[in-house]
């Protein structure tokens, strides 16, 4: 399929493409790595009349880490994430994740801010901002804003972004020591989106009992799931079995999956208790190994 008639403009600054965004809104759409987008607009699914290309726009791309945080900026694509030694180090549950994410050609030219952007519910990288508490940097010709990452995803492939706004800024908050965490998968194949993906990150005080516990699913609902209350019994205690039980049992009574062509609503269901388990334990393990 060919894409519906467009115009496609090369923004050269921030400035550029904020302001041909005020200009024609909901009619024109940034262009990042494309590899959601120029599928969508192949199949008429999406019909922008204005491109506006944000590749050349280089203030948007690269990592800086503070002492509090690190900013991502948004056309930084899968494949600089995950050759950066020093973010992976960080952010080790963006690094376990970041493989599942589609395949190499598509990781090359995909970038954090599109794909956050699209918000598809079964997507990896919206779950695990809501685990690492991420806040969402947004900017219009007219103001700036931030937004938790809890709060950016509306419905699928819906976000708080508004016609003329911008995505501009993934900031993470660092997190302290004795803190592990895990990301895990079902996919129908490697390079599918997920069945069910769960992101954990458990944090221990200095005598072992978690201090901090987060947890966010991925392909059980229409954004990603904070399932982080249902694993607070966990909180002033050390971790044991029974109690990944428990939170497993929890989140599989919280989530409402809609089952779909590969697996139905029943085992999607059973997956994320498994899985649950499965992370919750690995992530307590490596933050008791983390000392
Ligand atoms: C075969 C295949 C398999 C895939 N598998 C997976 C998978 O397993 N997991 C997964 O998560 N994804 C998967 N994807 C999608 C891929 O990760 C995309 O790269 C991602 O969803 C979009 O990022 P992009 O940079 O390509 O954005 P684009 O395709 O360029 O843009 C996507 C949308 O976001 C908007 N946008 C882009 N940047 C911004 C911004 N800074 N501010 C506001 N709006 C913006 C665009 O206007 C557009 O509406 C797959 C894609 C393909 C083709």
């Amino acid at each position: 399929m060919k894409p519906a008639p467009f115009k496609y403009i090369a923004a050269t600054s921030l400035d550029q493409a904020l302001a041909l965004k005020a200009e024609h809104g909901d009619e024109a759409k940034f262009l990042a790595g494309g590899q959601s987008l120029i599928p969508a607009m192949n199949f008429r699914l999406a019909r922008p009349t204005i491109l506006i290309d944000i590749n050349g726009i280089e203030p948007l791309c690269g990592v800086r880490t503070s002492e509090a945080a690190t900013r991502v900026g948004p056309l930084t694509r899968y494949r600089a994430l995950q050759r950066d030694a020093a973010f992976v180090g960080l952010f080790p549950l963006i690094g376990e994740a970041l493989p599942h994410i589609a395949h190499p050609q598509i990781r090359n030219r995909g970038t954090i801010g599109g794909n956050l952007s699209h918000a598809d519910p079964a997507s990896e990288l919206p779950a695990i901002a809501v685990a690492l508490r991420a806040r969402l940097h947004v900017q219009s010709a007219k103001r700036a804003r931030s937004v938790a990452a809890a709060d950016f995803f509306v419905s699928a492939l819906t976000t708080d972004l508004g016609a003329d706004e911008m995505l501009t800024g993934i900031e993470l908050p660092l997190h302290g020591p004795r803190t592990g965490s895990c990301f895990m998968e079902v996919a129908r194949r490697r390079g599918d989106f997920a069945i069910v993906g769960l992101a954990a990150q458990v944090t221990l005080n200095e005598n072992q009992a978690c201090s901090d516990i987060r947890l966010s699913l991925c392909g059980v609902g229409e954004t990603p799931v904070d399932a982080s209350t249902a694993a607070s019994i966990m909180i002033g205690h050390s971790p044991a079995e029974e109690m990944f039980r428990d939170v497993a049992a929890s989140v599989q009574t919280m989530i409402e999956p809609s089952g779909s062509v590969h697996a139905t609503a029943d085992y999607q269901r059973h997956l994320a208790g498994v899985l649950t388990e499965r992370a919750l334990r690995t992530a307590h393990q490596r933050a008791h190994n983390e000392r």
